[in-house]
């Protein structure tokens, strides 16, 4: 699976834009995954140099850390916590998602709504 340049600068934007907006202020560097440049979806971190990252990334990184190569890693609570501030609006069907509801809704509520377009708008508040 390529993913390519434009697409992922594009995401990127946008979730720059959304995380500006967000009630609560979190640093994007925090919860923006330096792998695939989208939210950081079950984040994990490296036990060794602290390198946050998805756990899917971090499946597709062979379980080892892209900074250190070190292999050990835990679920990282502080990352769920701060992502569990943050409130996305659906492009598709305008609800109101918090974090922790993500990946049920695009998997089990808007299934159907193509994996590409899943870039998450703010809820305006
Ligand atoms: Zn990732
Ligand atoms: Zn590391
Ligand atoms: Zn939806």
């Amino acid at each position: 699976m390529s993913i390519n340049k434009e697409e992922l600068i594009y995401k990127y934007a946008n979730l720059q834009n959304i995380i500006k907006n967000q009630s609560y202020k979190v640093n994007e560097d925090e919860i923006i995954c330096p792998i695939c440049y989208n939210l950081i979806l079950f984040p994990c971190i490296c036990n060794n140099c602290q390198f946050a990252l998805c756990k899917q990334c971090k499946i597709k990184s062979k379980n080892i850390c892209p900074t250190c190569k070190k292999t050990e890693f835990t679920n990282s609570v502080f990352h769920t916590k701060l992502l569990s501030k943050l409130s996305f609006k659906c492009q598709n069907c305008n609800s109101e998602i918090i974090y922790d509801n993500l990946i049920n809704h695009y998997e089990n509520v808007c299934y159907l709504f193509s994996s590409k377009n899943k870039i998450l708008f703010l809820e305006s508040q």
